[in-house]
């Protein structure tokens, strides 16, 4: 834990952010990106290590192992629950120094030109929408992982 970081204050509950948790372990914690009350890109996923680590290379063995299972698991709950035909996923860590990747679908008939994990909030037909559809889209995806909890 650190002390003013945003990421570890939404772990512990003391900020409440857009949707509802999707997944936690002692190793991950998965939710819905928070627009800070603005309409969201639907299906923007966060991936959070719950240790305050800053960067992919500081993950330990079994962290990693937790990372990269619940990114293939989440991955594949939006292609199914929200019709995703791609999922990209992204580290940039240039605001805040706490591992977090984001998985960001694509979704069908997006022009080309709008191919890319921050391009996609371009168009102009993109999903998108406020806390009472973000909830939707997280209760989908958490119950994906949990119908599907052992297929890996
Ligand atoms: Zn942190």
């Amino acid at each position: 834990m650190s002390e003013d970081c945003f990421i570890c204050d939404k772990h512990k509950g003391t900020i409440e952010t857009a949707g509802v948790k999707i997944f936690e372990d002692e190793f991950v914690y998965v939710g819905h990106i928070d627009k800070g009350g603005q309409p969201s890109y639907l299906g923007h996923i966060m991936i959070d290590l719950k240790r305050h680590a800053a960067s992919l290379g500081d993950l330990t063995i079994q962290e990693a192992n937790a990372f990269g299972q619940i990114m293939a698991r989440v991955s594949r709950a939006i292609k199914e629950t929200e019709n995703a035909e791609h999922i990209y996923a992204l580290v940039s860590g240039n605001s805040v120094a706490h591992l977090h990747m984001h998985i960001v679908p694509r979704y069908p008939n997006t022009p080309e030109e709008y191919w890319g994990p921050n391009e996609v909030y371009g168009w102009a037909d993109a999903p998108f929408g406020r806390n009472e559809d973000i909830v939707k889209v997280c209760e989908r995806v958490k119950n994906h992982l949990e119908e599907n909890r052992y297929e890996y």
